[in-house]
């Protein structure tokens, strides 16, 4: 699944190409992965609004439109936006084409369909609950040690757990919850709430740090994710721990261990990750 450095890397893409692109035409070709809005109601509010801004929250990437519409995508598990200026014939998995002027393409992609598509206004926007439950980003101001200090004191749960859950910090997923506790030494397993203070400091240092790093590398491609211009992540080249579960870790030579833990497999060092 597409988390934050991927996103972005794709909002970062996309975004010289569409800033001040005229939306000519919407074709839905998979009406179940729109939320909350017909295929007619969606071409007839985009048809003739201009992208104006495109921003990330969280996993979500959101288009501002002018009337003060926002298309909010979720690419979920296998979603792809992938950007041609010219056109191009849609091709099996492809979900929905918003046609633009000067003339282009924008193509969203997703063999396993769970994507989804949803558009509000900026009143809807600012009360739109999957937005609200949303912790703050792991790479902006809000997402302080003190608040990161002060969230998990009182949490039991495991940490990977936590960091999955969305509500403490945004956009991390499955990969970089697994790098940045092996980076910081902690045990997935481990109860947020036992954490030392050295180790919450140096976890929300790794955070960031991992974060950074997959973004500058363009996120990372294990099977389906690319970049709105259909080009591979580099991230997968520093996988100390996520996908690697019975080779050896690359800092101590132990086995590296699986376990599930919120419906996810996890991977870690027990060596380096003692619980
Ligand atoms: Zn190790």
């Amino acid at each position: 699944m597409p988390e934050l450095p991927e996103v972005e890397t794709i909002r970062a893409g996309l975004e010289p190409h569409l800033l001040g692109q005229k939306i000519t035409g919407i074709t839905v070709l998979r009406p179940s992965q729109l939320r909350d809005i017909s295929p007619e109601e969606l071409s007839t509010q985009l048809i003739g609004k201009t992208i104006n801004r495109l921003s990330r929250r969280g996993k979500y990437l959101l288009f501002y439109c002018s009337s003060e519409l926002i298309l909010v995508v979720h690419l979920r598990m296998t979603g792809q936006l992938l950007y041609y200026s010219a056109g191009k014939p849609a091709m099996v998995h492809t979900r929905l084409i918003i046609s633009l002027e000067p003339p282009a393409e924008l193509h969203f992609h997703d063999v396993r369909a769970l994507g989804q598509i949803t558009l509000l206004n900026s009143k809807q926007l600012s009360n739109w609950r999957p937005l609200l439950l949303l912790g703050p980003e792991p790479l902006g101001p809000d997402f302080t040690l003190e608040y990161f200090q002060q969230s998990l004191a009182c949490r039991r749960a495991p940490i990977k757990n936590i960091l999955l859950g969305q509500r403490i910090v945004a956009g991390l997923g499955n990969i970089y919850t697994d790098e940045a506790l092996f980076k910081a030494g902690i045990n997935p397993l481990r109860p947020a709430n036992m954490l030392s203070e050295a180790q919450v400091q140096i976890l929300w240092t790794a955070i960031r740090q991992t974060l950074t790093t997959a973004v500058a590398d363009g996120g990372t491609t294990i099977r389906d994710y690319l970049n709105s211009s259909g080009i591979s992540g580099s991230f997968q080249r520093r996988l100390q721990v996520y996908g690697r579960k019975g080779q050896k870790c690359r800092h101590c030579g132990s086995e590296l261990v699986g376990c599930r833990l919120a419906g996810r497999s996890t991977v870690y060092c027990p060596h380096c990750q003692p619980l």
